[in-house]
């Protein structure tokens, strides 16, 4: 019998951010702890298990219930990548017909339906986009499927403001289930005094930056060879950030509550890195 339950883990934050690039390579250094993981990707985009996959198109869940009139096996649905891990992709109609989310709550039903949650795993990941948590986009963390969440963020203003609406939604789903924040990541754009930026928003919120990941080009071309950068580069100081999330999160200890900002200390707060100078330049205001 399993002593400990899989930790069911969503990653959310700001479309474009890196959620999915930071997703695989994490999850990549996970199975090198010897984890056993699934990924699932909740974007309709379906291009959070490209690298694990070695650019193998993997069709969703949509599209296979769509075309297959017969049963669905798990197999085609969860294809077997890197390190192991357990590949699905939800998938979505096409972008403004009908709810974008809707991918997301059939592939979770099937996949529990079809035996895809097995007692040897340590982890499932849900990779999911959006600048709020609203209708299927909010169903990883519903009824206690994910309990762990961290936010993908970084020092840009657009990506501090998704963070703290995707909060405002955690926020209303903790109080009423067990999910928590398990930290924010930052994946940097090389904003002035980023880190220290980072941190300031995480602790306003009650949580932590939990991992600074710099930017770093070798993620670019590890992605033209459709692989993580553990795959592509193992010795690579960029695989190493990595591996320390992977251990990061592994570790973890601190999940909370988030207490999302007010407009006005947000800004406030932004103001204090001079972010808010920067828009004023913008807009000649
Ligand atoms: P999301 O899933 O949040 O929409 P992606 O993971 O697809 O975002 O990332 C968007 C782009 O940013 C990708 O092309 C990826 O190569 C790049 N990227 C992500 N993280 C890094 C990084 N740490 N350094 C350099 N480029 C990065
Ligand atoms: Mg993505």
């Amino acid at each position: 019998m399993r002593v400990t339950e899989i930790r069911q883990v969503a990653i959310y934050g700001k479309g474009g951010i890196g959620k999915s690039t930071t997703t695989q390579n994490l999850t990549a250094g996970l199975t090198e702890l010897g984890k056993q993981v699934m990924v699932v990707g909740c974007d309709p985009k379906a291009d959070s298990t490209r690298l694990l996959l070695g650019g193998l198109s993997q069709k969703t869940v949509l599209d296979t219930i769509r075309d297959l009139s017969e049963k669905v096996a798990l197999e085609e649905i969860m294809k077997i990548g890197f390190g192991g891990t357990r590949c699905v992709e939800s998938g979505g109609p096409e972008p403004g017909v009908g709810c974008a989310g809707r991918g997301i709550i059939t592939s979770i039903g099937l996949l529990e339906r079809l035996g895809a949650y097995t007692e040897d795993l340590d982890y499932v990941f849900y990779d999911v986009l959006g600048d709020v948590v609203c209708g299927g986009f909010a169903m990883p963390i519903r009824e206690g499927k994910a309990k762990e969440i961290y936010i993908v963020a970084s020092g840009e203003m657009m990506a501090l403001y998704a963070a703290n609406n995707i909060a405002k939604g955690i926020q209303r789903y903790a109080t009423k289930g067990g999910v928590r924040l398990g930290g924010i990541i930052c994946n940097s754009r090389m904003v002035d005094r980023e880190e220290e930026l980072l941190r300031a928003f995480a602790a306003e919120m009650g949580t932590q930056l939990i991992y600074f990941v710099p930017r770093d080009n070798i993620v670019q071309h590890a992605e033209i060879h459709r692989k993580t950068v553990i795959e592509y580069r193992n010795d690579s100081g960029q695989a190493q950030e990595y591996r320390n999330l992977a251990q990061k999160i592994e570790e973890n200890k601190l999940f909370v509550i988030p207490k999302p900002m007010s407009q006005d200390r947000l800004e406030a707060i932004l103001g204090e890195f001079g972010l808010m100078d920067d828009l004023k330049d913008q807009y000649q205001i």
